[in-house]
């Protein structure tokens, strides 16, 4: 296990909106299994880091991997230069995303936002993708909602109707931004539950949240991300509880 490639190796990652860095120099490497919780302030990078490792942003420098898949590579200069379309293609099969706003499409039922990528983008079979996408639902606790449209469903449902989605295109990773920031308390938590089962069942994934005990209890590694670099990153328990520097305990102060 131990010996096995990262499913998501990001090394030296720089970007810059306009001039000013956003990330420097940031490495991040995600092990088949492993639950990575990316925790900081507002503004440190975190969804542009998410943004990167899921081609939604281009690196300016620096080089991202899926396990042996090369998606850019750093030139001469120091510049990411990116894999061809097919390999880039190909990346795109090996995650999925969960943004903050359900990003769900309003017009289409449920099971149609589930199925849709599954059948027109990966071409699989029709009764095939159905039964995965029933299966996903009840699995997510939205059983008979197939024929609503998301406007129907609380902000809790289309969280989970997108963690359905996601989940839909059997990816080896699944990222989350802030996947609970637009909810209520009591919606968060059938959400987190979710997810905890989905660590459970050893998912690999990575984390953006604001929920401080939920990245404790979920998380394999915490990363402390603030000002565009990682001050600091190991095991959840330790981060959390013995942060080593100032600025993560001041962070983490916040929350008590
Ligand atoms: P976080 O998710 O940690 O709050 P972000 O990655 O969203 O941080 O943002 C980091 C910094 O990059 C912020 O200063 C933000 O304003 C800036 N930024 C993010 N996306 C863009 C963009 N597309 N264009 C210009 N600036 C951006
Ligand atoms: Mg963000």
């Amino acid at each position: 296990m131990t010996s096995e490639q990262p499913l998501v190796l990001l090394e030296h990652a720089r970007k810059s909106f306009g001039g000013t860095p956003v990330l420097k120099d940031i490495s991040l490497s995600v092990r088949r299994g492993e639950v990575v919780a990316v925790i900081g302030p507002s503004g440190g990078g975190k969804s542009t880091l998410l943004r990167c490792c899921t081609l939604l942003e281009t690196l300016d420098g620096g080089r991202l991997a899926y396990g042996d898949l090369v998606v850019a590579e750093e030139d001469a200069a120091g510049r990411a230069v990116y894999a061809g379309k097919a390999a880039l293609k190909e990346a795109k099969t090996r995650f999925g995303l969960v943004f903050q706003n359900f990003n769900l499409f309003p017009h289409y039922t449920v099971l149609k936002n589930v199925t849709d990528a599954p059948l027109h983008v990966q071409k699989r079979p029709k009764d095939e993708v159905m039964e995965h996408a029933r299966a996903l639902l009840a699995k997510m606790g939205l059983a008979g909602t197939e024929d609503k449209v998301p406007c129907e469903l609380s902000g809790g449902m289309q969280q989970r109707v997108a963690i359905a989605r996601a989940l839909a295109l059997d990816p080896d990773v699944l990222f989350f931004d802030e996947p609970t920031s637009a909810l209520d308390p009591e919606l968060t938590k059938d959400v987190l539950k979710v997810i905890r089962d989905l660590a459970a069942e050893h998912m690999t994934m990575v984390i953006v949240t604001h929920e401080m005990s939920f990245a404790r209890d979920v998380a394999d590694h915490i990363v402390f991300m603030d000002g565009g670099v990682i001050v600091e990153e190991g095991p959840a328990e330790q981060v959390i509880n013995r942060p080593q520097h100032q600025r993560t305990r001041a962070f983490l102060a916040k929350y008590e």
